[in-house]
């Protein structure tokens, strides 16, 4: 078992963050990455809006450049996933990995929210053969395509607007008549011809053959009246589920599972924090991750000074 002071959970902008600033406080932080270094980010084609980067830049370079400069300060990313965790003894918690058990002394939890699936018949199936959850990933693979896009929140519309550079159409399927997504966005997608709308509808399979998707099956959920609806790509934006299955009951969560931080990224467990998509179900941009896992950090590390005494009593005191 190893005995660390600080152990953040996930490798987004938030984690490598906090393991920057937990580095440069001499916490000598360990990240657990869990599948894939950077999370969501890691599959990003491109980031345009990250300040100090005009150019823009990929997501994997970007990740790459944050571990790096954690490391430099004495962070370690452990390629590792949570098995499970208990916390319910308190500090120090104890966090078992595949490969590894750890206690620590404060846990900074950004663990992120995964793109959430339709669940309908042929949607695992032909995930990268026509459906795609990431259009700046996948759109260039529809070039001269029809493709649909199923949502209507401001994911489904920006990344709509964004696959037009490649597809010959784009249809937006929407469960409902009325779009969720904000005024502006409506407006360009309205105004894009090679956007338009199937409403009221939901898919009911995802249909293709050895060459990958070529229809998907329509409800319209008014009439109840199915379609077959031909297309090469189904590009699937309908909200994001939060990471938190391996939290059980010990982290309090709200209603949609985003675990309940305060303002300085405290959770419900006095010495855990939690910064990025695993509490913020509104912003999901890499700088507010980034933000939010600099004060995570800041407040883990203000936690740690003020209980530094009863931390080492703790340690001192027989198992
Ligand atoms: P969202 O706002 O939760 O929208 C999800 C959409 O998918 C909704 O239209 C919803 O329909 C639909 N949906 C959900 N479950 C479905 C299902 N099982 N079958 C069919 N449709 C389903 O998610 P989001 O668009 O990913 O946005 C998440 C947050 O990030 C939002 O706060 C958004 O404002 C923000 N965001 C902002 C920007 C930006 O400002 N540029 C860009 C992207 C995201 P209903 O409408 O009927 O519920």
């Amino acid at each position: 078992m190893k005995k660390e002071r600080v152990v953040i959970i996930g490798s987004g902008p938030a984690g490598l963050t906090a393991a920057l600033y937990t580095a440069r406080a001499q916490l000598a932080p360990v990240v657990i990455a869990g599948a894939q270094l950077g999370g969501q980010v890691a599959i990003t084609h491109e980031i345009e809006n990250y300040p100090g980067f005009p150019d823009g830049l990929s997501g994997p370079e970007l990740v790459e450049r944050m571990k790096e400069h954690a490391e430099n300060f004495g962070a370690v990313v452990e390629f590792d996933l949570v098995d499970s965790v208990d916390f319910s003894n308190g500090s120090p918690f104890y966090i078992k990995t595949y490969g590894e058990e750890y206690l620590a002394d404060a846990v900074i939890v950004t663990i992120g929210a995964d793109p959430r699936k339709l669940g309908v018949p042929g949607e695992e199936e032909y995930i990268g053969a026509g459906v795609s959850y990431c259009g700046t990933c996948d759109g260039f693979f529809f070039r001269g395509k029809d493709i649909v896009v199923v949502g209507g929140g401001d994911s489904a519309l920006e990344e709509g607007i964004f696959l037009t550079r490649f597809a010959t159409s784009v249809n937006i399927i929407h469960r409902r008549d009325e779009l969720r997504a904000g005024v502006q966005l409506q407006q360009r997608a309205f105004n894009n011809e090679k956007i338009n709308f199937t409403w009221n509808s939901v898919v009911e399979e995802i249909v293709g053959g050895d060459g990958g998707v070529n229809a998907v099956r329509l409800k319209n959920v008014l009439t109840g009246e199915e379609t077959i609806h031909p297309t090469e790509g189904v590009f699937i934006f309908i909200g994001h589920d939060p990471n938190n299955a391996v939290f059980g009951d010990q982290i309090a969560l709200n209603e949609n599972g985003y675990i309940i931080t305060d303002q300085r990224y405290r959770t419900n467990v006095d010495g855990v924090f939690a910064a990025g998509e695993i509490q913020d179900e509104i912003w999901r941009q890499v700088a507010t991750s980034v933000g939010q896992g600099t004060s995570a950090a800041m407040a883990a590390i203000q936690w740690l000074e003020a209980n530094e005494e009863t931390l080492q009593e703790l340690e001192a005191a027989p198992a």
